[in-house]
């Protein structure tokens, strides 16, 4: 069985809701262009997210959040549990991403947490693993990937694991305009569906595993092409409809 292909927008602290309900509409005008084979998914703010699942309603386009918190509900001030993520017609939840790891101390403990609330809710984790620049440079990228995979998607259930989506993203080429190479990725992606082999079996075959760092559409076909990229997670390109389609046709 071919594995799923994805394309996915984390629009990340960007656009206030009139410019993200244009911008979704605007996807779902152009997805026609688009093989159908391609599933793609918008991450909005919070703020819209409801407004968002709203404007692609009567698409294929599915929405998720970019983070949800560590526990089901209570007293804690400022998160958004992930129940109320699920409630609002969501399908997926981004977790781990670098930047939640760098600026707000995310921890393979917190990412345990997380994980289980989005399965208790039925949302898909798109996990986030990948090195910095240092990391690269000492040649410890695959050690870091492992680890940040161990920790977190072994303690996942078959059930749950086959219910994942994993998104390599090197922190070095996320918003700075480098890319890895698609040798590099395809690199790091074998390496990843070797390690949840190890673990998972054959099941590791079905995982879609995402490539995430300055994706573009003059990019996104020749790392597409590579037996083990499933597809993107994109930032700054998802920001743009045209763009973020166009990484959709790299396919
Ligand atoms: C991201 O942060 O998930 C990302 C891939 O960003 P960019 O495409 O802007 O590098």
């Amino acid at each position: 069985m071919a594995r799923k292909k994805i394309v996915a927008g984390n629009w990340k602290m960007n656009t206030v809701p009139a410019e993200g309900v244009e911008l979704a509409k605007n996807v779902v005008a152009g997805r026609s262009e688009v093989c159908e084979c391609v599933n793609f998914i918008v991450c909005p703010p919070f703020t819209h997210l409801s407004q968002v699942v709203e404007a692609v309603k009567g698409s294929d386009i599915a929405v998720g959040a970019q983070d949800c918190a560590t526990e089901a509900k209570g007293a804690y001030t400022g998160e958004i549990a992930a129940s109320m993520i699920a409630a609002l017609g969501c399908k997926y939840v981004i977790l781990g991403h670098s930047e939640r790891r760098q600026y707000y101390g995310e921890t393979s403990e917190t990412l345990n947490k997380k994980m289980a609330q989005a399965y208790a809710n039925n949302l898909i984790p798109i996990y986030c693993v990948g090195e910095n620049l240092e990391e690269r440079e000492a040649g410890n990228h695959f050690a870091v990937c492992k680890a940040q995979i161990e920790e977190v998607v072994f303690n996942l259930t078959e059930e749950q694991f086959a219910n994942l989506v994993i998104a390599y993203e090197p922190v070095w080429a996320i918003g700075t305009g480098k890319t890895a190479t698609a040798e590099q990725a395809q690199e790091i992606h074998a390496y990843i569906r070797e390690v949840l082999r190890s673990k998972f079996g054959a099941a590791a075959e079905e995982c879609p595993i995402l490539y995430g760092g300055s994706c573009k559409p003059s990019n996104a076909a020749e790392i597409f092409a590579k037996e083990d990229v499933d597809g993107g997670l994109i930032g700054g390109a998802a920001l743009v409809a045209g763009d973020f389609l166009a990484i959709g046709k790299g396919f």
